[in-house]
């Protein structure tokens, strides 16, 4: 009986290999997600091996997305920073690293790793993707990488490119708009991880958290925390930013703390495109719709 069950299994092991349906683009992120599919369209297959809703800063492949990625005939990752495993695992030569069409300096992030820095993982080049100009060129370079596999599909590919990109255009001249003049904006509060560097000086906004170092999951007034609390009212500020998918514990510690002074604190998202929800990705949620959200909430905290 064993023996027969044993005999058996290589063919439904093959079966089940079969039934696999292969991909033909890769992808390592929400971001790496939204750039290809809003250039492809339905035309071909995209498998983002993160799941939706996970944390991308501590993500790890599978043996069976590293055969896939090899596999595939385009692979497009985010930054070797962070998918630390792609030098050692990945042998695919049509490998997109979106961090070099980005164009952004390196000098920072050598900088960092020299020290060994347990923050390195979050240096500056990193979370280039938040200013949409740098998202921009990354697309462009997309494209043109897109079309040289699949020429057949030129026009419809670059006719969804152009689309997209003029979405993020739009939104982006129209926050400047009302950015305008630029006189000096008061300083934004963000109680999350310093994800928006590249964002905010694509805008010219200074956007204040709590630390370099700071822990989403501290549940008790530190004397980090009391400053920040003391720099919000300074500056008579009733917004406080929360960053994507994470509980705001540390937001709500104050919110509550400035509650027993009278001072009121309204929690706004500002997101920075790590991942989105399982709900979300259902819906169809893209950068461009993330981005126009980001700028609603700070013409809110603007009084705009
Ligand atoms: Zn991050």
């Amino acid at each position: 009986m064993k023996k027969k069950l044993l005999l058996l299994l290589p063919f439904l092991l093959l079966a089940g290999c079969k039934a696999r349906e292969k991909p033909d683009i890769v992808v390592t992120s929400f971001v790496s997600y939204d750039a290809v599919t809003n250039i492809v369209g339905d035309k071909l297959k995209v498998k983002n091996i993160v799941p939706w809703g996970s944390e991308l800063h501590d993500f790890e492949p599978t043996p069976r997305d590293i055969e896939d990625i090899n596999n595939a005939k385009l692979f497009v990752y985010t930054h070797p920073a962070l998918e630390t495993w792609v030098k050692d695992l990945v042998t695919n030569k049509n490998s997109f690293d979106m961090s070099i069409h980005s164009d952004v300096e390196y000098a920072c992030k050598v900088k960092k790793q020299e020290h060994h820095d347990h923050e390195h993982d979050h240096d500056h080049t990193l979370h280039y993707w938040t200013d949409p100009h740098i998202y921009i060129r990354v697309m462009n370079d997309l494209l043109t990488v897109l079309i040289d596999i699949w020429p057949a599909n030129e026009t419809y590919f670059t006719e969804n490119h152009n689309n997209y990109t003029a979405r993020l255009l739009a939104t982006s001249n129209d926050f400047r708009d009302f950015l305008f003049p630029p006189l000096e904006k008061p300083p934004l509060f963000f109680a999350g991880h310093n994800a928006l560097g590249y964002f905010a000086a694509a805008y010219k906004l200074t956007i204040k958290t709590i630390s370099e170092s700071y822990k989403p999951d501290v549940d008790f007034l530190s004397q980090e925390i009391i400053d920040f609390m003391y720099e919000i009212k300074t500056f008579d500020s009733h917004y406080l930013f929360i960053e994507e998918l994470v509980e705001p514990r540390v937001a709500n510690l104050i919110k509550n703390e400035l509650a027993k002074e009278n001072y009121a604190i309204t929690l706004l998202e500002l997101h920075g495109y790590h991942n989105i929800t399982a709900a979300q990705a259902k819906e169809g949620i893209t950068y461009a719709d993330i981005f126009a959200q980001n700028v609603a909430n700070i013409k809110q905290a603007f009084g705009g």
